[in-house]
């Protein structure tokens, strides 16, 4: 899955969440948005992989895309780091970053979420990335998004 359709497809599903339960700052949005793109940092042509110099390029040979950052262990790391400095960004960045693992999980290839445990990998077979499959997705999350924000907008007038 391309970064524009993880972006799209992470802030579809945690906006109603953040809206309804109030939990959303500038600082969690960049979060949000971090974490999603961070795991394909083992993809040197990945959006995150093209603006950081090297270290993309040395992860990909060490353990391949879809490697060791798609991983459960890699989750339970952010998701430690957000336990140990509880706050908007940390706690926002293991969403996001569990949610890009989530999202990987519904294409073809899938991702081993045990490795290195286990190299069994759990595929949905949803999408294929860079396909019309994705494309559908990315407009059917597009139209989602455009749906609860134009739903939070007009909450004051609703409730009027
Ligand atoms: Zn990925």
């Amino acid at each position: 899955m391309q970064s524009k359709t993880h972006l799209l497809t992470t802030f579809a599903i945690v906006t109603p969440v953040a809206y309804m339960t109030n939990n959303m700052d500038m600082l969690g949005v960049f979060g949000l948005a971090l974490g999603t793109v961070l795991p394909d940092i083992d993809e040197p042509n990945s959006y995150i992989g093209r603006r950081i110099p090297i270290l993309p390029h040395i992860i990909k040979k060490t353990f391949g895309h879809r490697g060791m950052t798609h991983t459960l262990i890699a989750t339970i790391l952010f998701a430690t780091l957000a336990s140990m400095i509880p706050n908007s960004f940390t706690e926002m960045l293991a969403t996001g970053y569990f949610l890009h693992l989530a999202e990987d999980t519904f294409s073809m290839t899938g991702i081993k979420w045990l490795a290195p445990f286990s190299q069994k990998t759990l595929a949905f077979k949803l999408y294929s990335t860079g396909k019309m499959t994705e494309t559908i997705i990315m407009f059917l999350m597009l139209i989602c998004l455009c749906l609860e924000y134009w739903f939070i907008l007009a909450q004051p007038f609703i409730n009027v």
